[in-house]
């Protein structure tokens, strides 16, 4: 049974809110003070849609829950991870229309960096060690191949591009000139522990995780800045055994990271993805009559498509929570 599918719109207007920026997939809302009609300064509300992508194109088909799923599985990771990083979840008591698939979250002024780590071989990490034999500089063995475990998680950085742009790699070097060695050192330490952390907990449940990207921000106050929201950062200044560097964005989502199913891994192909692989095979089948390599946008997922999806993101949910999900329900 799939439930009404709701307004594919990634970000909708929400009373007491106003709409800071839409992505992808997601919306950025500031609450409103509902006696002046301010902005609120110190807290953002962030609205996962239903939007999925697939081969670089947002669908104009939703996937029912998956907002949802993926907020309420963001939350169970933050808790896992609270030891080795504070995250910037305030609240799930969130608007009504919005129930179960946002979060408000501490305003943060996020580091200009993707942070990136890998802990199997694949995709753009797979195509830098063809050419060279690294990834992001680091040295690899010899005759690895797609899917391939790595000796140990690997920080792979990127920019973070405009809206609409892909993100480019960096070196760790570039990360040093971006935020100064200090929170780079501290970045790449916590992207990798988080990487580690979520592989030890997902690996009992059947699941490899195999690569992730997080972002870290800092609480404009410890910065000692004010509300102008676009004053310049000297982030080289900051010090991060006195400020804390917090957990932002999602975490260990299928949207932010490559699941695997662990029995279904076999390096020296391209892997099957958890979340996705029904909708690749649907897209690039006969049957949808679309081809990938047009700059036509792919067409309305069939019912079976979008059923088959959206139990493959309840079923990752429950298999690392170990929680039943429940639609609406903040975890
Ligand atoms: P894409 O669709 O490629 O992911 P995007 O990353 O720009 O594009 P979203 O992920 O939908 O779009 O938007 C989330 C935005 O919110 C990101 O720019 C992220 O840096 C920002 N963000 C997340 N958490 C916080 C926070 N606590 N404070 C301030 N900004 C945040
Ligand atoms: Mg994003």
């Amino acid at each position: 049974h799939v439930p009404t599918a709701h307004t594919p719109e990634a970000a909708p207007q929400l009373p007491g809110h106003e709409l800071l920026y839409s992505g992808k997939v997601r919306g950025l809302y500031a609450p409103l003070d509902p006696a002046t009609g301010q902005r609120d300064q110190e807290r953002l509300l962030l609205v996962a849609s239903d939007r999925i992508s697939a081969y670089d194109h947002v669908l104009d088909t939703p996937i029912p829950d998956k907002g949802s799923v993926l907020t309420q599985m963001s939350l169970w990771w933050f808790d896992q991870l609270a030891d080795l990083a504070p995250h910037h979840v305030i609240s799930t008591d969130v608007p009504e229309q919005v129930a179960g698939r946002a979060v408000y979250v501490r305003r943060l002024r996020m580091l200009p960096v993707e942070c990136v780590a890998r802990a199997f071989l694949t995709g753009g990490g797979l195509a830098e060690y063809a050419a060279t034999g690294t990834v992001s500089g680091v040295p690899l063995p010899e005759g690895l191949v797609d899917g391939s475990r790595l000796p140990e998680p690997v920080f792979t950085p990127s920019t973070k591009a405009p809206m609409g742009e892909h993100d480019q790699p960096i070196s760790f070097a570039e990360v040093e000139e971006l935020v100064g060695p200090r929170l780079a050192a501290r970045v790449r330490d916590l992207t990798v522990a988080i990487l580690q952390r979520g592989n030890e907990i997902a690996a009992d449940r059947g699941i490899l995780i195999a690569d992730t990207k997080v972002e870290f921000g800092i609480d404009p106050a410890q910065l000692g800045l004010g509300d102008g929201a676009d004053e310049e950062i000297d982030w080289a200044s900051v010090d991060p055994d006195v400020v804390d560097v917090v957990l932002a964005d999602e975490v260990l989502t299928p949207d932010s990271s490559r699941f695997w199913r662990a029995s279904e891994w076999a390096p020296g192909r391209t892997q099957t993805s958890y979340d996705k692989q029904v909708l690749r095979d649907w897209l690039t089948s006969p049957a949808s009559g679309w081809d990938k390599a047009s700059d036509t946008p792919p067409p309305t997922l069939p019912d079976d498509v979008v059923e088959l999806t959206r139990a493959r993101y309840v079923e990752a949910y429950e298999t690392l929570t170990g929680r039943p999900f429940t639609a609406g329900t903040p975890a």
